[in-house]
């Protein structure tokens, strides 16, 4: 049977393709991409000129079937995202899943990934971690998915959009207060990657300095509490119970 590769591809400078993610791109029956116009875009850059097909979200589950059949026939497939790892928030989960109960070898290509760029030059610890993927468009879910976030997992780390961040930013003042250290990565590769850190007061006054830092790919980032003492072992749901309690009572 073929190999499917899991191929990791630039999150903005070019310059971090790896020469292996090359080689395999180059040597691959097929590639399968989320967007195949976007991608043509970046193999036509590295002069790769394998034949594309597409997989996203909507017809991932379908599809997989018939590259599975494509895999056992001998076919290679690498997988793309339109950018940094695939699976990452992006598709191929239920592909690899596929793969694995049908007994196709799954190779990983390792590249360029927001989630570690932004994590391993933010200054917040990173012995743990925990990554919650985009929070929920609502505002009330985005709380609840704050809210069930347990004490004692270090670094919390998620996608945002810029259209939603300074929403997000009030609601991580309700959820762990005004005073939590947080990192925004912007750009992250490109020309104005930048880290923006402090409380999410502080962040959302730098945002709002100029409209242009509005914009662009961002990955947010939550300190884990600062104080090791006993309020690290409440959660933060019944921490602001507490809270809000103790505004009312006399
Ligand atoms: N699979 C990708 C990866 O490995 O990072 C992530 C794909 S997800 C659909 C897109 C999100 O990743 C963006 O909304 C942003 O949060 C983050 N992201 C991607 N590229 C980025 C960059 N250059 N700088 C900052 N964040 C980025």
């Amino acid at each position: 049977t073929g190999q499917l590769y899991i191929v990791a591809t630039p999150i903005g400078n070019l310059n971090d393709i790896s020469q292996r993610a090359l080689d395999i791109l180059q040597q691959v029956d097929w590639i399968a991409a989320e967007d195949t116009r976007h991608s043509a875009r970046l193999l036509q850059h590295f002069g790769i000129s394998t034949r594309m097909l597409a997989l996203h979200d909507h017809n991932e589950k379908q599809r997989a079937a018939s590259l599975i059949e494509t895999l056992q026939q001998g076919q290679s497939i690498a997988l793309i995202s339109d950018a940094g790892t695939p699976l990452i928030s992006d598709p191929g989960y239920s592909l690899v899943r596929h793969c694995q109960q049908a007994g196709v070898q799954v190779v990983p290509i390792p590249g360029p990934c927001a989630l570690i760029s932004a994590l391993c030059a933010a200054g917040l610890p990173t012995d743990q971690f925990l990554f919650i993927g985009f929070l929920a468009a609502k505002q009330q879910q985005r709380i609840n998915q704050l809210n069930r976030i347990p004490a004692g997992v270090g670094t919390v780390v998620c996608y945002e959009t810029a259209r939603r961040v300074q929403a997000t930013l009030h609601d991580l003042v309700e959820v762990f207060g005004a005073e939590r250290e947080l990192v925004l990565a912007k750009e992250l590769t490109k020309t104005f990657e930048h880290f923006a850190r402090g409380t999410a007061s502080e962040i959302l006054h730098w945002l709002q300095e100029d409209p242009k830092r509005c914009q662009g790919e961002m990955v947010l980032m939550i300190a884990p509490a600062a104080k090791p003492d006993s309020d690290n072992d409440i959660a933060p749901a019944v921490l602001h119970t507490l809270q809000l309690l103790m505004q009312e009572l006399p």
